[in-house]
């Protein structure tokens, strides 16, 4: 027989395992560490969200729904959609319920990828971009963004990336890891250039209600989406979701909304390998849509706070950090104490039991710097930092 290694399609078998989990596959089942590694929501669900999942189910709600997702849930987030992001959306045929933003990722490359196509994205980045697009067929084409530029992504950069052959532009504001916003004005000219090479724009904005502005970002930021810049709607894929700004992650729910030839591409793949969302899910999603802004707010107020102790912090320790303007993420630069980001990440967590995750799991361009998760208690992230400042002041 043939080693079943060798069953293994090539496109599987090339892309690595996701750098997070491999870290953390050493964090489990110790107690005795602190965690500022998965980008999860450390609350649950608010409870009135909770509450409808549960009497959607003692409703006998456990039937497929539309394989678009629940009418009433499109509309709801057409609403929300034009409220938050000033683009408005049909929901009959522009609005597609996924399993999770996760999901909408991969259904964007394999609907609008031939092979060899290239996309066009900015590291730091997620890790399920380089894969979703390779296992599409499609080739990754990488940016790197610096620190040194606060992350910005310049379309001058996009622009000298773009060949006969690029087909996509991937952007992710709020950016995971670095918390990074793009400015307005670079946003445009990124726009203009998408216009100018007739590229589809798959715009990930799964942090935009996470934004600090005013006040030691205290106050809400304001996000602008590209596809609200003039000329952009009818190019671009707008993601959003329920895991992050909701605290939804297990109902496992997101959404694509895309002019009705994509939606109805993405949607072609959809049915045939997820059906639909679960129909509980997206009930307590539509509770989240229509009355969970009191909950959201709260939570990001509660963020703002963490993340104002981590930039205090790390300041009177003398390791540089970018303030982020959104998201749960720190981003340290920890080049100045001579470790990669990997050798800086493991001696945290063997001398401190601290776990962060090295920035080049990001991508090279993350390589220096590691990312750390606020989304953790106030009080945990104190004794996190003490332990911290005890291993930077050794190094
Ligand atoms: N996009 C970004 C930028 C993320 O950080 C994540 C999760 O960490 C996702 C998408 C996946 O989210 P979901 O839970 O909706 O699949």
């Amino acid at each position: 027989m043939k080693p079943l290694e060798e069953r293994i399609a090539d496109q599987v078998r090339n892309i690595p395992r996701s750098g997070i989990r491999d870290f953390f596959e050493l964090v489990q089942g110790r107690d005795d560490v602190i965690s500022l590694g998965v980008g999860e929501p450390d609350f649950s669900a608010p409870w009135h969200i909770r509450e409808a999942a549960i009497y959607s189910l003692e409703k006998g709600q456990t039937s497929y729904t539309s394989n678009l997702g629940l009418l009433s849930l499109r509309e709801s987030i057409a609403k929300y959609v034009e409220k938050q992001f000033h683009v408005s959306y049909d929901p009959a045929s522009e609005v597609l319920v996924t399993v999770g933003v996760s999901e909408a990722l991969d259904l964007v490359c394999r609907a609008l990828l031939n092979p060899g196509d290239e996309v066009i994205y900015h590291e730091p980045c997620y890790v399920s971009y380089s894969p979703s697009i390779a296992l599409a067929y499609g080739k990754p084409v990488a940016i790197q963004t610096r620190v040194e530029d606060e992350f910005v992504l310049k379309a001058e950069d996009i622009a000298e990336k773009i060949t006969d052959r690029t087909r996509l532009l991937f952007l992710n504001f709020p950016t995971n890891p670095t918390g990074a916003v793009e400015p307005v004005d670079e946003l445009q000219k990124i726009a203009d250039l998408a216009i100018e090479h007739d590229l589809i724009v798959i715009s990930d904005e799964i942090y935009s209600e996470l934004l600090y502005g005013e006040d030691s970002g205290m106050k809400p930021g304001t996000h602008v989406s590209i596809a609200s810049l003039p000329g952009m709607q009818e190019r671009t894929v707008l993601l959003h979701g329920f895991s992050k700004a909701f605290a939804m992650t297990g109902f496992r729910l997101g959404y694509a909304c895309a002019p009705p030839v994509l939606t109805e591409a993405m949607m072609k793949i959809h049915q045939y390998s997820m059906l639909c969302a679960p129909m509980m899910s997206q009930v307590a999603a539509i509770e989240a849509l229509e009355n969970g802004a009191g909950e959201v707010e709260k939570m990001r107020r509660a963020y703002a706070r963490r993340r104002n102790l981590m930039l205090k912090r790390f300041e009177e320790m003398g390791v540089p950090c970018f303030a982020p303007g959104g998201a749960f993420y720190m981003f340290p630069d920890i080049r100045k104490f001579g470790l990669t980001s990997q050798e800086f990440a493991m001696r945290l967590l063997e001398e401190e039991d601290v776990a962060v995750v090295p920035g080049d799991a990001f991508g090279e361009a993350g390589q220096g710097c590691v990312r750390a998760c606020y989304a953790t208690s106030y009080e945990q992230l104190e004794i996190a930092l003490d332990k911290i400042e005890s291993f930077v002041k050794r190094l």
